[in-house]
């Protein structure tokens, strides 16, 4: 989504504010806390409450709210901006407040950690947001992370998590295709629908998730699939389970190794090397190749056309790349399907690999944590094709 601050360059943020209603009411509150949960001995929720409103369980789960940005706490200028606005403005705090439902399926609290669109998401600031999450899930008295987060990069966000976080707790991670402000602003339900999935008792063990638009999908398919409606989010095989009235329905369970089933832990992981996409098409400039080799890469993740092919004139910068101990990946930029192995280039000759299915953007972030482990090609291949 574009931010409106070209379109309107005068506009205080307060006035924004004021015209979304988000500086009224508790202005100076860090965090939101719903009312205690009930005693042990209350009447199970499922009598107190109708099962269209409440999840059947007795004891509300504790869940935190980390704010990081994005359209869901943006605003417009008026309500017509579904599409242009100013992304990351509302605290989360505000956003929390805003959705009052929310208190009645769990006791939450809002911890703001950054205040950014998702495009500008680093390794700095992944690495912050996990070792952030991780402590929160070491705390017995939080049963799950609920993220805020632009929906740009949700998936790489997600992905991530879900690779290195050593928790079964529920992770939950975020968005909205439109501001607050907006007519048939989305971010209210799905705000309310990521409580109740990181709540659900069946959403543990289930990796990295995000929920948007009525769909829970795991962190390692997703992808963001059209720049403005809010049908966006899809994944290859599918979303795991609907959130629908209240209720969190799973119907698939996530395939590849995720959170405690891999080798990395985010505790551990203090710096991610550099990995650059180089994107292919008609008439591509070779020297990308060489420009991402000079800027530090340390891999190069190739988008390629297709099945992951590469014009002949970027094979000699490639294979140079590689003689200098860069890793060379083949990806596809086509957004789906799985790239052959010695198929569309003979990887074996050039010592290149291959991602499975994973899309550039994801392949990133899986070799990144490779290479925190391994600079053996046959060791990254392998790493590729498991997760
Ligand atoms: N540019 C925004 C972001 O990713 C878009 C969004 O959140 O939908 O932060």
């Amino acid at each position: 989504m574009a931010r409106t601050t070209t379109l309107h360059p005068v506009r205080p943020i307060a006035a924004l504010l004021l015209c979304a209603g988000l500086l009224t009411g508790a202005a100076h509150a860090q965090t939101v806390v719903a009312p205690a949960a009930p005693a042990a001995t209350a009447a199970p929720a499922a009598t107190t409450a109708p099962a269209a409103t409440a999840p059947s369980q007795v004891r509300k789960a504790n869940i935190v709210i980390v704010g990081t940005g994005g359209t869901i706490a943006g605003a417009g200028a008026s309500a017509i901006n579904t599409a242009a606005y100013q992304s990351a403005v509302v605290p989360v705090d505000k956003i929390i407040a805003s959705v009052p439902e929310i208190s009645k399926v769990a006791n939450v609290k809002g911890e703001q950690i950054f205040q950014i669109g998702s495009e500008s998401f680093n390794n700095e600031r992944l690495l912050k947001l996990g070792k952030r999450v991780s402590e929160l899930l070491k705390q017995p008295d939080v049963d799950g992370v609920v993220i805020t987060h632009g929906t740009d990069t949700i998936e790489e966000t997600a992905y991530f998590l879900n690779l290195t976080l050593k928790s079964d707790k529920p992770v939950v991670v975020v968005g909205s295709m439109r501001p607050g402000t907006a007519l048939g602003a989305d971010g209210a339900l799905n705000l309310y629908d990521a409580v109740l999935v990181a709540s659900s008792p069946e959403s543990k063990g289930k990796g990295t998730l995000v929920v948007l638009n009525d769909e829970i999908h795991t962190g390692r398919d997703v992808t963001k699939s059209n720049t403005f409606k809010t049908e966006t989010f899809r994944s290859p095989f599918g979303p795991l389970g609907y959130v629908v009235e209240g209720r969190t329905l799973y119907y698939r369970l996530p395939a590849r190794p995720h959170t405690t089933a891999t080798e990395w832990d985010i505790d551990r992981i203090d710096r991610l090397p550099e990995v650059a996409i180089v994107y292919a098409y008609g008439n591509a400039n070779p020297g990308s190749v060489d420009a991402a080799v000079r800027n530090g890469a340390k891999a190069i993740v190739y988008a390629g056309t297709g099945n992951g092919s590469v014009g002949e004139y970027m094979v000699e910068p490639l294979k140079a790349a590689r003689a200098k101990g860069v890793q060379i990946v083949r990806a596809s930029r086509t957004g789906s399907g799985v790239v052959i192995r010695n198929g569309e280039q003979p990887d074996d000759k050039y010592d290149w690999v291959v991602v499975d299915d994973q899309l550039p953007q994801k392949a990133r972030i899986l070799t990144a944590l490779a290479l925190t482990k391994t600079n053996d090609t046959r060791e990254l291949q392998k790493i590729l094709w498991k997760y």
